[in-house]
């Protein structure tokens, strides 16, 4: 059985007449940040769900750093961290108190539940608001908080749904910064988000969902090369009429049109994957001063 952060065969899981997963492959290997893509429905929380425990496995096969879903469940359950998207932290309690609860709920002793809150407070920049209720943080000091329960127990896998929907740009940043630590630290993350300047920033690789089948799987590098490599950008000069040039562009003619190229941005390969109709070798024509 391979030991790797997260092994999935051919798993498929219906709810009622509903498809969730139609059969998913997908492999987490040790060290990476493994983003999560898909449109709304895509199948990405039963996935995530499944392989945490929380819901029944259907077809197939899940396992957690080498620990069936089926058979050893309990075992799956110590070597996860979730963090879902509705913080799980007691808002009367400061944020060291919080730390240290979910280390004695998990059966911790008191004195390694405290020095572990400790680490982490530190390591994530809390030390400050530790002594805190934790109703007076910022939105980022809580996800932040509520990333650092989810690894009191120093798990395998961490998951994380979507950590920074709702935060500011500092605060994204911030979290980021969180979650290149969290691998330094020896957790493996699998991240689901809808953000796609997250997963390039973040992701060793990105599996892309659609309709419960995976559509796509690389590097962020790998995925936008796969729409065809470099795309053509025309740039042209201010007042120049775009749509006009749009029109005419075949036939030519326009001065001062400049030509760069760009790779396609990771939002035109979500796009290009999870819609049908999209169509990927567009001409792009932007309107702005020229270089
Ligand atoms: P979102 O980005 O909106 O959270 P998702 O990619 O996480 O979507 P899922 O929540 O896994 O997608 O849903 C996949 C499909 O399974 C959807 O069609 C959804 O309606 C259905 N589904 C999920 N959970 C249940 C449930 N408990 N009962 C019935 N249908 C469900």
């Amino acid at each position: 059985m391979s030991t790797a952060p997260l092994t999935i065969r051919g798993l498929r899981k219906t709810y009622g007449s509903t498809v969730a997963l139609d059969g998913v492959d997908l492999t987490v290997q040790h060290g990476h940040v493994h983003a999560l893509l898909g449109p709304n429905g895509a199948g990405k929380t039963t996935l995530v769900r499944t392989s945490a425990t929380l819901t029944r496995i259907g077809e197939g096969e899940v396992s957690v750093a080498g620990r069936d879903v089926r058979t050893d469940p309990a075992g799956v359950r110590r070597a996860v961290g979730l963090v879902g998207q509705s913080p799980a932290l007691d808002e009367k309690l400061h944020g060291r108190e919080n730390l240290v609860l979910f280390g004695r709920l998990h059966g911790l002793h008191h004195a390694p539940a405290r020095a572990r809150a400790e680490e982490l407070l530190e390591r994530f920049g809390l030390t400050e608001a530790a002594d805190r209720p934790v109703s007076t943080y910022s939105g980022g000091m809580r996800r932040r908080l509520d990333i650092a329960t989810g690894l009191v127990l120093r798990p395998v896998l961490l998951f994380l749904d979507e950590p920074t929907t709702g935060l500011d740009p500092r605060a994204r940043a911030d979290v980021w910064d969180m979650v290149r630590e969290v691998v330094t630290e020896g957790t493996t993350v699998l991240l689901t988000t809808q953000h796609m300047e997250e997963a390039d920033r973040l992701a060793d690789r990105i599996t892309v969902l659609r309709d419960g089948r995976v559509v796509a799987e690389g590097t962020p590098t790998e995925l936008k090369s796969r729409l065809g490599g470099d795309q053509p950008v025309l740039t042209l000069p201010i007042g120049a009429d775009a749509g006009a040039a749009r029109e005419s562009l075949a036939r030519a003619g326009i001065t001062g049109v400049e030509v760069d190229v760009r790779q396609p941005t990771l939002d035109e390969v979500f796009l290009h994957l999870t819609e049908t109709d999209t169509v990927a070798d567009t001409v792009t024509v932007t309107e702005g001063a020229a270089r």
